[in-house]
């Protein structure tokens, strides 16, 4: 078995052993494998070994990727998206994580109404406060949820994402993934119109465990599947 399988493989199991602590079905978590960086083989060795969501970073790299690999998988774009490439973003990508501004979601909407399409979007909140994070502020995201459920018919709100800083223990990080999950409930009890908030995307190669034991539907993993990122 190849090395990116067996790690595949190993992260299927501590997903499963973490949604049991939680008392969760290890299903309702779907393993992406985030692929910036990684090599087109490596790529085609993950969808081998099952992986059905591939998340890249950078609308350029992606489109390579795709228009080599095609819609076999879905493909999350989960970095960090300039308004001048939301044009392209919307026909490439199943869905977008990283809607973090109300320019942002307005420009996509526009784009996605005129390629005749529904983006499927996350909303990025900060829960962690770091300046270099990008995600809305937590307080401003029910707002910016609300604007855009009435307004950007363009857009299907399918939940929240987060990035918690890095801590040397992952313990560290369980009030950021607990803060997302109470936001979802607070908003969920708002019961907006057009929102649907079934995902929680959040945990990645540090701190996925604790990440579905707070209520992640949808881990981000590139380290502990590919190896250290070199390029
Ligand atoms: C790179 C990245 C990941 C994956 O990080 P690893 O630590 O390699 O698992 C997840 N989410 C986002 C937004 C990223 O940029």
């Amino acid at each position: 078995m190849s090395e990116v399988n067996e790690n595949i493989r190993r992260i299927r199991e501590r997903v499963a052993a973490a949604a049991a602590r939680a008392g969760r079905d290890p299903a309702g978590v779907r393993l992406m494998a985030v692929t910036k960086t990684v090599s087109d083989e490596r790529i085609r060795e993950a969808i081998g070994a099952g992986i059905e969501i591939i998340g890249e970073n950078y609308v350029q790299e992606a489109k390579r990727k795709i228009e080599l690999m095609g819609k076999s998988v879905e493909w999350h774009l989960i970095g960090h998206l300039q308004t001048n490439k939301a044009k392209v973003a919307v026909r490439l990508f199943d869905m977008i994580h990283s809607v973090n501004r109300l320019s942002l979601a307005e420009e996509i909407n526009r784009r996605a109404a005129a390629a005749g399409t529904v983006c499927k979007i996350l909303v990025e909140v900060n829960l962690g406060g770091e300046e270099s994070k990008s995600g809305a502020a937590p307080d401003e995201a029910p707002g910016l949820i609300r604007t855009i459920a009435a307004w950007m018919p363009n857009l299907a709100i399918q939940g929240l994402m987060t990035m918690a800083p890095w801590y040397d223990d992952p313990e560290k990080a369980r009030p950021c993934f607990a803060g997302l999950r109470a936001l979802r409930d607070r908003i969920l009890a708002e019961n907006i119109p057009n929102v649907s908030m079934g995902e929680l995307s959040m945990g990645m190669t540090d701190d996925f465990e604790v990440a579905v034991e707070e209520g992640a539907t949808l881990v981000r993993i590139g380290r502990a599947i590919f190896g250290e990122r070199h390029a």
